[in-house]
């Protein structure tokens, strides 16, 4: 498979989304490829809610919803505001298929053995230590069996990405700009979970999760359905578990126990638990992207939109761009920063790096609002519905009244305004 020993066209590092799609592409156009990966197989390391998004694998796998190994197809849509033992939940269905839950180690699996099929070289089990420069270029990686060389490496290598960062691409992670998230998945059977969630056949449903034990705190909860198992986790910001000195799992049996939570996973029995980063620190936070005979993809390059969930569209789609980059670059025996800038043009036109500037103000607003959007306004979504659906003889005039006193005398009106103004502000940003 090899050119001449060890020396091959492109090598990927890490087999998650970004470095299949990368690869699978590459191998199509005739390319040399070896895909490197750390665990025993494409998918055995990763970490996922999760939905994948029909639009962005079909860009590489146009046929994947009649061979690839899918969960659930997703109808609905919950957001839920868990108060102490109240919650509001606002459900959204539809009957499309946008999005499909999967489980990574049998998805990732499957599109790596799809990419094998396209001619790519996989190595598995196999960490790469560090890459190998040339006269300001880098033209291979350090393994710790054997050194490989390519024309182009491209680092797919996920949110921790130790290798962007020893060659200068990318700074240490800042923990307010990633998210430690927990997950467990429990077992239950088909029929149980149809029944809890309201779904049939291969329909699933998300619910989205705000306050509950995670009031007050930048973060989030989530469950997905699988065919006969439910994910569910949280994501919280890694500052504020260091901060003060929270456990996360421990959090996450509090969701679980959760009034509203709890009847939908009972009995189910614990299948795995695991624990994984996610970048939030969005656009401004994006590293270096390319130098010379080398580029970085997916999660390694921060590519996630937290706010919509999605990750692996980004990343198949960086992934799929950095090779259509690589394969010009090959073609023009061009692998200079130069020739690979072509990459980040192509991210600049797609809906990748447009959504992720579409939402360049959010994190900061959040950071700066935490207590107002993940607590006060939370809690007044309960309290309001609280008021709403009782009936306790007081003439309502009066209990609306009461809530609308509350707001200005629960929170300073100055604190108010300043809320009013940053969520303007974002909007402003977000629309414009
Ligand atoms: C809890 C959670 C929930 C999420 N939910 C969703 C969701 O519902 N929908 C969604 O679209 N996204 C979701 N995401 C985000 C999504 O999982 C990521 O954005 C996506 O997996 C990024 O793909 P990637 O290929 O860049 O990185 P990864 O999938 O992390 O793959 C990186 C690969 O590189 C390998 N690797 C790392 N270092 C080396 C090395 N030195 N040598 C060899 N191999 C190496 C790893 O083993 C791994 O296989 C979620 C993330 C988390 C943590």
């Amino acid at each position: 498979m090899l050119k001449q020993e060890n020396k091959t066209e492109v090598i990927v590092v890490g087999a998650g989304a970004a470095g299949i799609a990368c690869a699978i592409t590459l191998a199509r156009a005739g390319k040399q490829v070896v895909l490197i990966e750390r665990g025993l197989f494409a998918g055995s390391k990763n970490v996922f809610g999760g939905a994948i998004y029909t639009a962005a694998v079909k860009e590489i796998f146009p046929e994947f919803e009649a061979n690839a190994p899918l969960e659930r197809r997703n109808i609905e849509h919950n957001y839920a505001i868990l108060g102490e033992a109240e919650s509001t939940t606002i459900t959204y269905r539809k009957n499309d298929n946008s999005s499909y839950s999967v489980i990574r180690a049998k998805f990732d699996r499957w599109m790596a053995e799809e990419a094998r099929k396209a001619g790519v070289y996989i190595v598995e089990e196999t960490v790469v230590r560090e890459l190998i420069k040339e006269k300001n270029r880098i033209i291979g990686v350090k393994t710790e069996l054997e050194d490989y060389y390519a024309d182009i490496v491209v680092l797919a290598d996920g949110v921790n990405s130790l290798l962007a960062k020893q060659i200068g691409l990318r700074k240490e992670i800042d923990t307010k700009d990633v998210a430690l998230s927990v997950k467990e998945v429990i077992k239950l059977d088909k029929e149980t979970i149809n029944q809890r969630f309201n779904i049939k056949d291969d329909e699933g449903s998300i619910v989205e999760i705000f306050g509950g034990p995670m009031l007050g705190m930048l973060g989030l909860g989530f469950m997905y359905t699988n065919t006969d198992s439910v994910t569910i986790g949280l994501g919280i910001t890694l500052n504020e578990l260091v901060e003060a000195n929270y456990r996360p799992f421990e959090i996450l049996e509090k969701l679980k126990s959760h009034s509203s939570i709890a009847p939908l996973i009972e009995g189910g029995e614990l299948k795995e638990y695991s624990a994984h980063l996610i970048p939030e620190g969005g656009y401004k936070k994006i590293p270096k992207l390319v130098d010379n005979g080398v580029m970085v993809v997916g999660d390694a390059a921060m590519l996630v939109n937290n706010l919509h969930w999605e990750g692996t569209n980004l990343a198949m789609i960086s992934g799929k761009l950095a090779a259509e980059t690589a394969i010009e670059a090959i073609d023009n025996n061009d692998f200079s920063k130069k020739m690979l800038a072509g990459y980040e043009k192509r991210l600049k036109n797609s809906f990748v790096l447009k959504d992720m500037k579409t939402y360049k103000g959010l994190f900061e607003v959040a950071h700066q609002r935490k207590k107002a959007l993940f607590s006060y306004y939370l809690k007044k979504v309960n309290a309001f519905f609280e008021m709403f659906t009782s009936s306790d003889g007081v003439p309502k005039k009066e209990h609306y009244h009461k809530f609308i006193k509350s707001i200005f005398t629960d929170r300073k009106i100055s604190e108010l305004f300043k809320d009013a103004w940053a969520i303007l502000r974002l909007l402003w940003s977000i629309l414009l």
